[in-house]
């Protein structure tokens, strides 16, 4: 099983002199079981890694230029169980360069009634310590989360973690290499953004290459490596066509696109059906094949949604349930019972299978060339999100739709593609006004793994704009929220 343990958080605990030797002996005692607690626990999916506990502004800052410096640091976790004084913190705070978890929390659950003394007050006391932590912060205007709750409960625990994942994704997101195999569909729109911008606020590489070098490298794939790659699909899904040849030829790409990615340390990558140039097959089972491996994968040259892939197939990386490349299909529009249909022309991630996967050769109408082989499924079921980014010229925006995956009760005979069927939430209308409204592209992610928290966790670290389709949303508010943001925007 894939784990997140290799990310660390550093546990930093602020204090002063003032309360001498004894008392900082407690606070960091207390400390450290804390941070043996989290490690503990399987609900915490990252590191917690105990720092000593900071007690002036030259400690505060060595700790924090350590953890900027620290490759294995994907963010600081500040805690104030004494009082720290915040003018302390300024010239640390200055050069933080890591996402900033600020807990509210207390080591002991209760008050202790019969035994509580002012030397017990001035041990705990994150309730005051804390809000002159919370102000700095604010004051300071640092991208931060603060989490209130008792240490050992299982929400705030839960809270934590995900917290973590928005971290881990936004680590992962400042070392992506995006691999474009040729430019984006012509004439599509919201697949084209500003690179640039995207690689200054992202950290993202995107690179092009002409497909031709993806070709040479096709040639260069062996029969052994083939026959390799057919064993593993044998293994891994259900061969339901005669056509060994078709499927042949995606373990041929799948090859020479991982090898590709793999010399250049791309974590992402996107083909365009338009420009296959001598190609026989538009990758199908091929891509399918590389997300369900973790790798971001879109297309249409849709570079942004290959990447969020990427970056969530990261965040998750730990559970079972499935994140993958979608597209806004077809609309079941039966009163009371709305929903949406979502697929692509190939390329649904196979983790989203409710069922063993099957390899179908068919035709394909789009892209003029032979039949590709693709895996075919139906989705699970349960609660999922879609998420979206745009570029809106003067800043990135994430959309993210909250949506409840169905069963397929009807067979679909004649749909030779992975389907999947959701309502959104609050309804289908409301829905796709609001993310039209929102400028929400037809791409997208659909993740059951992740939650709306955790990504708008994510955009905050990466200091976007978040926007949050649900159960509360109201048409007319929404549209107030995007013009009040568009003005703010501008300020920024
Ligand atoms: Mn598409």
């Amino acid at each position: 099983m894939n784990t997140l343990k290799k990310y660390a958080f550093w546990f930093v605990v602020g204090s002063q002199d003032l309360y001498g030797k004894k008392t900082l002996d407690q606070v960091a005692e207390h400390a450290q079981v804390m941070v043996d607690g989290f490690n503990a626990d399987p609900a915490i999916p990252c590191t917690v890694v105990f720092k000593p506990v900071v007690r002036n502004s030259n400690e505060i800052y060595d700790v924090i230029q350590a953890a900027n410096q620290d490759a294995d640091c994907a963010g600081i976790i500040t805690w104030m169980h004494t009082f720290s004084p915040s003018k302390m913190w300024i010239r640390g705070l200055k050069a933080l360069q890591k996402p900033l978890l600020h807990v509210n929390t207390q080591f002991n659950r209760d008050i202790p009634w019969g035994q509580i003394d002012m030397d017990f007050m001035n041990l705990n006391q994150s309730a005051h310590g804390d809000r002159e932590h919370g102000f700095i912060l604010t004051r300071m205007r640092i991208p931060q989360k603060a989490i209130a709750g008792y240490w050992e409960d299982g929400k705030f625990r839960a809270r934590m973690a995900s917290w973590m994942r928005a971290a881990v994704g936004a680590y992962e997101s400042r070392r992506l290499r995006v691999l474009r195999i040729s430019d984006n569909m012509r004439e599509v729109a919201v697949t084209e953004g500003d690179k640039v911008e995207a690689h200054i606020q992202f950290g993202w590489q995107v690179d092009h290459y002409g497909v031709q070098d993806i070709i040479t490298k096709v040639e260069q794939v062996t029969e052994a490596e083939i026959d390799a790659q057919m064993a593993e699909y044998t293994e891994l899904y259900d061969l339901a066509t005669d056509d060994l040849a078709a499927v042949r030829y995606q373990a041929q790409e799948e090859v020479a696109i991982k090898k590709f990615l793999e010399n250049g340390q791309f974590g992402a990558f996107h083909t365009n059906f338009q420009d296959l140039q001598s190609l026989k097959q538009l990758p199908g089972l091929a891509s399918q094949d590389l997300m369900r491996q973790g790798y971001g994968f879109a297309g249409e040259g849709d570079w942004k949604t290959a990447a969020m892939v990427r970056i969530m197939k990261l965040m998750a990386a730990d559970q079972t349930a499935g994140t993958s490349f979608m597209e806004d299909y077809t609309y079941h529009m039966e009163p009371g019972n709305g929903m949406n249909m979502g697929a692509h022309m190939l390329e649904v991630c196979p983790t989203l299978a409710g069922e063993k996967a099957k390899i179908k050769v068919v035709p394909l109408g789009i892209g003029d060339r032979q039949p590709p082989a693709r895996l075919t499924f139906k989705a699970a079921t349960g609660p999922a999100i879609l998420a979206s980014l745009i570029d809106m010229g003067d800043r990135f925006r994430l959309i993210v739709n909250e949506v409840v995956c169905q069963e397929q009760t009807h067979d679909m005979p004649n749909l030779p593609v992975a389907a999947v069927l959701w309502k959104p939430l609050p309804d289908l209308e409301t829905s796709a006004e609001a993310w039209m409204y929102a400028g929400g592209a037809h791409h997208s992610v659909l993740s059951y793994s992740l939650t709306v928290e955790e990504m708008r966790d994510w955009a905050e670290i990466m200091q976007i704009e978040f926007i949050h389709i649900g159960a509360h949303t109201d048409i007319n508010e929404l549209r107030k929220e995007l013009t009040w943001n568009d003005i703010i925007w501008k300020l920024k």
